[in-house]
């Protein structure tokens, strides 16, 4: 390999800087040229790829978002598409492809390697969590404390004025952000994709806080949640607790920006420099992650449909917690 291409594709992850910047440096490290596919797929068939020099990654690290931008590519869902982006990686010399993304992303990283054998490795960027392959990826940790941060101010609004706020984290379909949020700002209970709460039980575990003089009240909902949005429940608990003053907060986009933490920086740049290895030692067509705190490289096609899930022992916790 000596010419590699690298992009951020799908939902931006707090931390996709400091991977980007890994994987560039540790090209260079082992004397390779290193190219920046812009703007994802999109920009892979429209052609907007540079090479990269050291100066194009300095002072990323610690920024928000991604510099190579990201898109959702629908043309790439196509052959022809498909066929476009690979003759532009062919006319750049471009060898090797390491794709920083989510389940989408690495779906689409697979079908291209299928189609065309170009020697490729995925990077978990998301603030989801929902790969299998890997404990955390990058992105995750961020968002889980910019929701818990924005939920200790809500809780003072919440306590002040006896208020029982509803407040919708994002994650898909997935609950990660969600019970962790739910553990780490105290909530009074947590709707997760993964497990369905009758609404009459809500309703007995808001009673039953109002019985034990709970000053403050938050329910913390996954986006993707099997009986809705927030919104959505709230509106239900409202006919059934007409004396509550309810409140809906939907978090949205803000957990996705801001700078990496630290974990999601060290987690970013190690995975950045073991995809870049990977491919050097003909790793292809897997995915780096870090599981118990070890890099492990799983083939994409597992990490995509391994629909990894909100552990037991978390959703037992959470409860425990909040009852
Ligand atoms: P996030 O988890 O943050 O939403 P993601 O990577 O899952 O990120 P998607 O929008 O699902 O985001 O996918 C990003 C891009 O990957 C799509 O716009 C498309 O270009 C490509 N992609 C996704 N699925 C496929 C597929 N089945 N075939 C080809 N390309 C795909």
């Amino acid at each position: 390999i000596k010419r590699i291409g690298v992009l951020t594709s799908g939902g931006d992850a707090p931390g996709m800087n400091a991977a980007i910047r890994a994987v560039v440096r540790a090209g260079f490290f082992y004397n390779l040229e290193m190219y920046g596919i812009y703007r994802g797929y999109e920009g892979m068939i429209q052609d907007d790829i540079k090479k990269l020099e050291s100066k194009n990654i300095a002072h990323i690290l610690e920024r928000g978002g991604t510099f190579l931008k990201s898109a959702r590519s629908a043309e790439f869902r196509t052959e022809e598409g498909r066929k476009k982006a690979f003759a532009n990686l062919l006319k750049h010399g471009i060898d090797g492809l390491v794709v920083i993304g989510g389940d989408g992303s690495l779906t689409g990283a697979h079908l291209f390697f299928k189609e065309f054998g170009i020697p490729s490795i995925g990077i978990p960027g998301t603030i989801d969590n929902d790969l299998s392959g890997t404990d955390l990826t990058i992105g995750f940790d961020t968002a889980c404390n910019t929701a818990i941060q924005a939920i200790d101010k809500i809780r003072d609004t919440a306590t002040s004025h006896d208020r029982l706020f509803f407040v919708e984290v994002m994650g898909r379909d997935a609950g990660f952000i969600a019970i962790n949020a739910g553990i780490g700002s105290a909530a009074a209970a947590t709707l997760i994709p993964e497990k369905k709460m009758p609404i009459e039980r809500l309703v007995e575990r808001l009673k039953a806080r109002t019985k034990a003089m709970k000053t403050s009240n938050i329910v913390i909902v996954a986006e993707g949640g099997k009986s809705g949005g927030a919104t959505e429940i709230a509106s239900k608990i409202k006919k059934l607790l007409p004396y509550y003053d309810i409140k809906v907060t939907i978090l949205g986009h803000l957990q996705r920006g801001g700078a990496p933490s630290s974990l999601d920086r060290v987690l970013a740049s190690k995975l950045g420099v073991s995809a870049v290895e990977g491919l050097i030692n003909g790793k292809y067509d897997v995915m780096a992650g870090i599981i118990n705190n070890k890099i492990v490289f799983t083939p994409i096609a597992k990490a995509i449909i391994g629909s990894k899930e909100v552990d037991e022992d978390d959703f037992r916790i959470a409860k425990i917690l909040s009852t």
